[in-house]
């Protein structure tokens, strides 16, 4: 089953360019390397020409044109020539593109691929120069009947500005005391990061809320640049935001996919990650960075000034005191959903049990003894599922209640199959793999996704066979395309199995569907809305959180929260909400790096916080180009 298709406008048909379909044959691809040489070579004198007249030539009708910073300070998707070429017209002077070099060795140098059926291009990743900075991209061929080569596909990424370069590798710290300003008599290295910590000399420049793995992710990139960051987090030791979880937790991604900037996990790390491990790994990162974090600290008022573009922020420390600030820039890190979700029932308060939401359970041991207790867990995602299982291997009777399908994909085989190649041992560097998984336009993402959940599904088979035997609604999503589309849209909905499904399936968990969902609650028991009652000892709402955008009011107050728009799916052009035109900027962080980072800022400054790959970009970086690089207000670019 699939969710039902409600059109959406990021619904697309993925076009046949195959030797079927008139196009490409084997004897056209026998050099891909020179197929590119001679493409990449026009597509550069074009673009340094300026003249967007000439595209036609080299982009498809139906192509699509991915950028993320490179042309402008915007993340864009752009498809259909004319689009593009609206993007460019005026602005390809201005930008500057050259030094265009086809990757020449390695996964991503010029080959064929058939990323489905009918459906050939050759590709290949390139480096490239603008007047600002340097990045990478990746081009999809095509070629047409005709034996012309165009591209059905560009994505392209600023990394690095000219201007500032990253404190690291050939500019890294010396680190010696004579390299000290003002010598040792001002302090060692350790004296000097006490100051520093304390903010006793200097405001910074960027407030980072949450510590968790965007904020020491972003801080430790945009310190990197030179540019002073405090990050504030509500608990006690950084890492507590993983500790704090259920006592089985363990990362449902693999290492290679959750690597952070420029300390990454050690070789002899576990696959995946238990929880306080991460947690404990957060800390020696934060420390090895230098990162400056208060702990047990939040913001108590902020104010934004249109008119000086400074923020006013009050911090309340673990210690009562407050601290206030101006720094230029508010950056929120505080996790990719936002409030837990807690429905009520009527008649809830005379239930002799326990009920809780998901979120804050910790073990089923914490319940006391739960041998042949009666748990009814409410959501079957996966929360829902992990929770089960624990209050199983425990000893209850558990029943988990579905009212809706989910899409179940297992960690030891769906998972490999959707990482494979990539986020993998022996796969590219990862920051080469952000930029192949960011190359694709989120909409054909979402299309080629609908051919690698079938296969999933055909691997996984007997197990989805097993959970339809016993009346689980698998919904494979919008289209049939997979996890991807769920996280995307509704951040939610899915269950990575690492257990549950074959408890269910052989029965150890029981399993009800009530599509209508809950009436309320008696004494004992949970009423199903058809009347159906289940008796319950504990019942656990799994029922999910909403989007980052409540943590932010209730952080921020309404009048900030009110400028921002909702977070999650997408916008008009294809690109995640909120990552592209606001006046006041979202993005979004998950664990793994492929992520962005919940920002805001004031209209004329940009912070881009993106996959390890691509530039905390932040344009009062020192040095950093500032003429025609602002963006002006109502969030236009004014180059
Ligand atoms: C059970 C579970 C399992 C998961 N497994 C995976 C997985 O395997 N792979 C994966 O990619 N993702 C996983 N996730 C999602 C994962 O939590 C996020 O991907 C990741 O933690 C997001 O990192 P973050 O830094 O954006 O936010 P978080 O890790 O949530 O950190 C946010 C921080 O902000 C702080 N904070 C929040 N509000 C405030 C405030 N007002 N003031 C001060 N501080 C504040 C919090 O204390 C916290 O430290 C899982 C989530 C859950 C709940």
């Amino acid at each position: 089953m699939a969710t039902p298709a409600v059109a959406s406008i990021h619904d697309i048909s993925l076009p046949k360019f195959c030797k079927t379909g008139g196009a490409i044959s084997v004897r056209d691809v026998s050099s891909p390397e020179s197929i590119v040489s001679k493409w990449l070579s026009s597509f550069e004198s074009t673009l340094s020409s300026g003249k967007v007249s000439e595209l036609p030539s080299l982009i498809h009708e139906d192509g699509w044109w991915r950028d993320q910073l490179a042309v402008d300070w915007e993340f864009h998707t752009k498809r259909g020539l004319k689009n593009i070429t609206d993007l460019l017209d005026g602005r390809l002077s201005k930008v500057g593109f050259r030094n265009l070099k086809a990757h020449e060795t390695g996964q991503f140098a010029p080959k064929k691929e058939t990323p489905i059926e009918d459906l050939e291009w050759v590709e290949t990743m390139f480096s490239f120069e603008t007047k600002v900075g340097t990045g990478k991209g990746m081009v999809r061929l095509v070629c047409l009947p005709n034996g012309i080569w165009k591209a059905h596909m560009i994505y392209t990424a600023l990394q690095e500005l000219h201007s500032a370069k990253e404190i690291a590798g050939y500019h890294r710290p010396h680190g010696g005391n004579n390299s000290l300003k003002g010598g040792t008599i001002e302090g060692n290295w350790y004296e000097r990061r006490e100051r520093q910590k304390e903010f006793l000399d200097e405001q910074p420049t960027v407030l980072i809320v949450g510590a968790g793995q965007s904020g020491l992710n972003l801080g430790a990139r945009l310190q990197s640049l030179g540019l002073s960051v405090l990050i504030v987090d509500k608990n006690e030791r950084v890492g507590d935001n993983w500790r704090h979880r259920y006592r089985t937790l363990v990362t449902h991604d693999p290492v290679q996919y959750t690597h952070m900037a420029f300390m990454k996990f050690p070789d002899n790390w576990p696959l995946f990650t238990p929880k306080d491990k991460l947690a404990d790994w957060f800390e020696i990162y934060a420390s090895a960075m230098e990162l400056n974090i208060w702990l047990r600290s939040t913001i108590k008022t902020a104010e934004f000034s249109d008119e000086t573009g400074m923020w006013s922020v009050e911090v309340t420390r673990g210690d009562g005191s407050t601290r206030s600030m101006k720094p230029s820039h508010v950056v929120f890190c505080t996790g990719h959903a936002g409030e837990p979700r807690v429905p009520s029932f009527p008649g809830q308060d005379s239930f002799t049990g326990s009920v809780y939401h998901g979120s804050q359970h910790k073990d089923a041991t914490f319940q006391g003894d739960v041998a042949g207790k009666k748990v009814v867990v409410v959501g079957t995602g996966n929360s829902g599922h992990d929770v089960a299982q624990n209050y199983y291997e425990n000893g209850a009777e558990v029943t988990m209640l579905q009212r809706a399908g989910t899409y179940v994909i297992s960690a030891k085989t769906g998972l490999f199959m959707l990482h494979e190649g990539l986020y993998d041992e022996g796969g590219p560097p990862t920051d080469d793999a952000d930029i192949f998984g960011q190359s694709l336009p989120i909409p054909v993402q979402f299309a080629l996704n609908v051919d690698g959940t079938k296969r999933i599904a055909q691997a996984e088979k007997e197990s989805l066979d097993g959970l339809r035997k016993i009346g689980f609604k698998i919904d494979f999503g919008h289209d049939g395309s997979g996890i991807y589309r769920k996280y995307v849209t509704r951040g939610g909905g899915y269950y990575i199995d690492v257990g549950a499904s074959q408890l269910l399936i052989d029965g150890k968990i029981k399993l009800e569907q009530s599509p209508d969902g809950i009436k309320g609650f008696s004494e004992k028991s949970l009423i199903l809305a058809d009347g159906r009652e289940l008796e319950a000892d504990v019942v656990v709402l799994a029922t999910g959180f909403d989007s980052m955008n409540t943590t932010l009011r209730k952080a921020m107050g309404d009048k900030i929260a009110d400028r921002c728009k909702e977070v999650w799916d997408l916008d008009d052009e294809g690109e995640i909400n909120a990552v592209s035109t606001n006046p006041l900027y979202w993005m979004m962080l998950l664990l793994i790096n492929c992520v962005d980072v919940a920002t805001f800022w004031p209209p004329q400054t940009v912070v881009h916080g993106w996959q390890s790959g691509i530039m905390p970009y932040l344009l009062e970086v020192p040095g950093a180009p500032d003429q025609g690089t602002r963006r002006g207000p109502g969030g236009m670019i004014d180059w």
